[in-house]
């Protein structure tokens, strides 16, 4: 066992004053408890707190409709035309994309889906898409009907990739042994950054290579990973990829998510796609009825569809804007020590009462731990509510937390990590 940490509040205080990010936490609003005070808050992964920043950047957009009407399209503060262009440096960095390869628009699912019009291309004995068992809903709903748009039967076509025998997570091994046993079968891997459930990282570069050498595309859901754990998606040579802004990104609820399209891909004008004028190449964008047929723009911006919605994206200013601040790295560094302390405080809890179905290897996580509870989970969960903690819950038996590092402190986790302790005592 590691020595470098002590369950004590001294510790954590002490800890929290040398940690040179700290200070980050004072720009972000904490909802309070019943008796005021600011809640422990530990669902980042659900839904990120608001940045203060924000409601004057609102207010901006709101007087700027009010002021210029048609007008602000060129003359608001951040003018409304190229509005998803302010994204273009800073969202790229946060996933290591080169500019050109990330774009913000839509909602996740919804980006899911563009990407795999152009993406999914049945062919021959070449037809199935794998996904994990236990996918967020959401995604296992768009590759079944998506698959039945193609004329397909999900049945047959879905590959539903279970977990190693006896665990939670799904192996690098597991994931290349089913490639080289039915590669030739496969068209489309699509697998999360990090799995909502379990809070397993997945191992993007070897993965990609791997469905790469089976011949197939490898997309994947970011949805936990973006903002949460460093990301090299240019250099890792991943295909697609889409995430939401609401999580890790801060950037409010429904926020605007994002999506990383290959420069190998966003270069080649012929891949099908659902198009619309906010795609077209801006040079010929408004000549309307005049052009006649659809001229992607280069890049991820030739899969957007509709014109920004702006009032939905402003948040991302700040958001994206904080994160370009203080880098993934800074940010990794602390939540690597953030969650070690979690699991470091736990550690004592009998595994009959509780285990960590998230990796014990940090490099096998981002900041979440999941914790099966054996019995009454519902019930140490309110326990823990009553204190002032919030995490969150999984049906039927599991408490997510995650200490996020750009808000969290060592304190925060010490007071969840006793609290949780004491409940599971009593
Ligand atoms: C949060 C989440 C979603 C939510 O999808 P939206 O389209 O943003 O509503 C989808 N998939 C995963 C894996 C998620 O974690």
């Amino acid at each position: 066992m590691t020595t470098r940490f002590e369950a004590t509040e001294a510790w954590a205080r002490a800890r929290d004053q040398a940690d040179p990010i700290a200070p980050l936490r004072h720009e972000f609003e904490f909802p309070r408890g019943d008796d005021g005070m600011p809640l422990v808050y530990l669902c980042g992964n659900s839904l990120g707190l608001m940045p203060k920043a924000v409601p004057n950047l609102m207010q901006q957009e709101l007087a700027d409709w009010g002021r210029l009407a048609v007008e602000g399209h060129m003359r608001a503060k951040t003018p409304w035309y190229s509005y998803h262009e302010n994204f273009r440096e800073t969202g790229a960095r946060l996933v290591g994309a080169r500019p050109g390869e990330v774009v913000m628009m839509n909602a996740l699912t919804v980006n899911l889906h563009l990407m795999m019009v152009t993406f999914y291309r049945p062919e021959g004995r070449r037809t199935k898409i794998v996904i994990e068992e236990s996918a967020f809903p959401s995604d296992s709903y768009a590759v079944a009907t998506h698959v039945q748009s193609r004329g397909l039967d999900p049945a047959e076509h879905v590959i539903v990739l279970r977990p190693d025998e006896g665990g939670h997570t799904i192996s690098t091994e597991a994931v290349e042994r089913l490639l080289a046993e039915r590669g030739d079968e496969i068209a489309l891997v699509l697998l999360p950054g990090v799995q909502y459930y379990t809070g397993q990282r997945f191992d993007l570069g070897q993965i990609t290579r791997a469905v790469h050498a089976a011949g197939a595309i490898a997309g994947f859901d970011l949805a936990h990973a973006a903002g949460n754990v460093p990301l090299a998606l240019h250099d890792w040579d991943v295909d697609f990829a889409a995430w939401c802004s609401y999580k890790y990104i801060n950037a409010g609820p429904g926020a605007i998510g994002g999506c990383f399209v290959h420069e190998r891909h966003g270069q080649n004008s012929g891949l099908p796609r659902y198009a619309g004028w906010w795609g077209n190449d801006p040079a010929t964008r408004f000549r309307l009825h005049l052009n006649e047929a659809f001229v992607p723009r280069e890049g991820a911006d030739g899969w957007q569809i509709s014109n920004p919605n702006v009032f939905s994206m402003t948040p991302l200013l700040a958001s994206l804007g904080q994160f370009d601040r203080v880098g993934m790295g800074a940010l990794r560094a602390k939540s690597l020590d953030l969650t070690g302390y979690l699991e470091f405080l736990i550690g004592p809890v009998s595994p009959d009462r509780l285990e960590i179905i998230t990796p014990g290897n940090p490099e096998a996580r981002g900041c979440q731990l999941s914790l099966l509870i054996k019995e009454n989970g519902r019930a140490v969960f309110d326990a823990l509510r009553a204190r002032g903690i919030l995490p969150d819950f999984r049906q039927p038996d599991v408490i997510r937390m995650s200490p996020v590092p750009m808000y969290n402190s060592f304190v925060d986790v010490w007071r969840a990590g006793s609290a949780l302790v004491e409940a599971l005592r009593g």
